[in-house]
């Protein structure tokens, strides 16, 4: 966010109003929300928010690892291999967010003259109804956004991986990842991961919220 690096929302939120604040980005609250209700307060697991934009958190023994700055699990600014050389917004070239977002395929539908598409929802509304380019472009996204998981599967063996986001909800999508992944990783890795779509849907950040409250008050939901 630009302008805002280093800046304490939640130091200022509780200073100014004098109540505990507790402040987290929408993908690591939809990961902290979508393990909760899958696992409880154990295991491991990698949220994937693919919408518009894509995000990711990641759950370390049912609790959010931030990294050393706050930055982990920012999958998007990952580079991938024949992405061609489209500039990001973080002033690099060929990241996933250039091939595999939902604003990249809205921008890849005009490419190919589709001027009436202007959304990720109907790039996804397209595939529903098996329109060939729509289809292919969103099963390339899902084989870009598979690629850049399966190294991070690989190295953090998580139990499970969950896709949420407007792309989740999209079969063919979900099958790339899927193939890619399992295709790219070690059995061992594989043998028992989950590649779902996340069953919280879109409650999964606000239930995230809820968690990272109680949490932060030290309260636990009866
Ligand atoms: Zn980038």
């Amino acid at each position: 966010m630009p302008g805002w690096p280093g800046f304490r929302v939640g130091e200022h939120l509780r200073a100014r109003h004098g109540v505990p604040a507790a402040v987290d980005n929408d993908a690591n609250l939809a990961a902290l929300g979508e393990h909760t209700a899958q696992f409880g307060a154990e295991k491991h697991s990698i949220t994937v928010k693919a919408g518009t934009a894509i995000g990711s958190g990641i759950i370390v023994d049912g609790r959010v690892h931030r990294g050393a700055t706050g930055a982990a699990g920012d999958i998007t600014h990952t580079r991938i291999d024949g992405s061609g050389d489209i500039p990001c917004s973080c002033g690099n070239t060929g990241c996933l967010e250039t091939v595999a977002s939902g604003a990249s395929l809205v921008r890849q539908m005009h490419e190919r003259g589709y001027s009436t598409v202007h959304t990720t929802e109907d790039v996804l509304a397209l595939a529903r109804d098996a329109h060939p380019d729509a289809t292919t472009l969103v099963r390339t996204a899902g084989n870009h956004l598979g690629q850049a998981l399966s190294g991070v599967v690989n190295f953090f063996n998580p139990h499970a991986l969950f896709l949420t986001g407007s792309m989740s909800a999209s079969e063919p999508f979900l099958a790339a990842v899927r193939s890619r992944v399992y295709e790219a990783c070690h059995p061992l890795v594989t043998q028992t991961l989950r590649i779902e779509a996340a069953r919280t849907g879109a409650d999964a950040i606000l239930q995230g919220a809820a968690r990272l409250a109680m949490d932060g008050l030290e309260l636990r939901a009866p």
